[in-house]
């Protein structure tokens, strides 16, 4: 199976699909890896590094896009590569296509097989997803601490306070793979935490796993009221499987907060934020103020650290990339929708539209 890596082509998109570990073992597996030059850049991948692992460079996209049978990315396809696209090509990348239907409808016109990470699913579970959601919870604690500093327009607070002086305060909505790994952070830079959520296995199990320096709280709207005066960072990291992400804050609970710059940090603003005040911000511009309350709303947290962010996504795919090309080349694309959970992942196949979410949201037929 030829198999290419183009270089992703989305504004500030560092990521790449591909690392030398992936690489080489689907070159032991008998695969040919094109690389496009450059690709692994943004990321600290040298394209020595690709070609000592088993890759083939290649200068342009056009030439990756024009010998690949399998084409993994990053990011969806953007307009100036769907004329590259070929008929019967298989396409693994992010394409969250209900969110476009011009992208939708390029797909379909393609004939190309279009697998895509964020629908595949194993045991109920979004193992694609899950690891741009850790770097995410990760890095809202790191942008909520930086915002909290008094000179980027925050309330002037150490997170984790200091011996005789009081941490401070941070509600996580949602505890999820984002609210997880936030409240983990925040709890090991000493804060006092407060997991909400309205999935009460879920906060046993964090009552479980995490220290005592987080508490677990059943969410209700009368609850998150009540703790919004004291909150010095709220992190909104709630969702609903293939819905808009509730609002749990809106205008008038501002009033209930301090006006004096503390953080509100929307990671669900993807979905449609969980704040009604969010609007999506970007790592140029990350901040706004509304009533004294500093907002960072960017929709693609993880694009700030690529680094990590690439090591993290393909750690997760590289099975999934293995199992496809194997199933590929043994048995065509028919074999791969049949697996169980590649098949979760088939979203197009040859111009037939294979995905219910993506069909429900544009109200076509499937
Ligand atoms: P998840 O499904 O693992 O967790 C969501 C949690 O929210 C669940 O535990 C669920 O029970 C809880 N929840 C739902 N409704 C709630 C409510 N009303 N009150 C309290 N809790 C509620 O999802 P996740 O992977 O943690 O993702 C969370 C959000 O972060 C999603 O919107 C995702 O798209 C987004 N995300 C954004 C970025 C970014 O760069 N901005 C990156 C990754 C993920």
């Amino acid at each position: 199976m030829i198999i290419g890596i183009p270089k992703e082509i989305k504004p500030q998109e560092r990521r790449v699909a591909a690392v030398p570990a992936m690489v080489h073992d689907l070159v032991e597996a008998g695969h040919r890896l094109l690389v496009q030059a450059g690709a692994g850049e943004g990321a600290g991948i040298i394209n020595a590094q690709f070609e000592a692992a088993g890759a083939e460079l290649v200068e342009d996209a056009g030439s990756v896009w024009a010998a690949a049978e399998l084409v993994v990315k990053v990011k969806e396809p953007l307009a100036q590569e769907y004329p590259l696209i070929r008929p019967g090509q298989v396409v693994f990348t992010y394409f969250h296509l209900a969110a476009s239907r011009p992208l939708t409808d390029a797909m379909l016109a393609s004939g190309a097989h279009c697998f895509a990470y964020e629908t595949l699913t194993v045991d109920g579970r979004l193992p694609l997803l899950a690891p741009m959601s850790e770097v995410a919870g990760r890095m809202a604690v790191q942008a909520g601490a930086f915002y909290l500093e008094a000179h980027n327009g925050g309330r002037g607070l150490l997170l984790g306070g200091v011996p005789g002086v009081l941490p401070a305060k941070v509600l996580v909505l949602g505890g999820g793979s984002v609210g997880t790994e936030a409240a983990k952070m925040a709890a090991g830079l000493g804060a006092n935490v407060v997991v909400m959520d309205i999935d009460l296995d879920r906060l046993r199990h964090l009552a479980d796993i995490l220290p005592a320096n987080v508490t677990t709280l059943a969410s209700t709207r009368h609850a998150l009221r009540e703790l919004l005066p004291a909150a010095d960072l709220v992190i909104g990291a709630v969702l609903v499987s293939g819905g808009r992400a509730p609002v749990l804050i809106r205008r008038a609970d501002l009033a209930l907060m301090q006006d004096d710059g503390p953080v509100l940090v929307d990671v669900a603003i993807d979905q449609g934020g969980c704040f009604e005040t969010s609007r999506p911000t970007t790592h140029a511009e990350p901040t706004y103020v509304v009533d004294g309350v500093v907002h960072y709303c960017v929709a693609n947290i993880p694009g700030a650290v690529p680094r990590t962010a690439t090591f993290a996504l393909t750690n997760a795919t590289k099975p999934y990339v293995e199992l496809l090309a194997e199933l590929l080349a043994d048995g065509g694309v028919g074999a791969a929708a049949a697996h169980p959970a590649l098949g979760t992942a088939a979203n197009v196949l040859a111009g037939e539209l294979t995905h219910a979410g993506v069909a429900e949201a544009f109200g076509l037929s499937w």
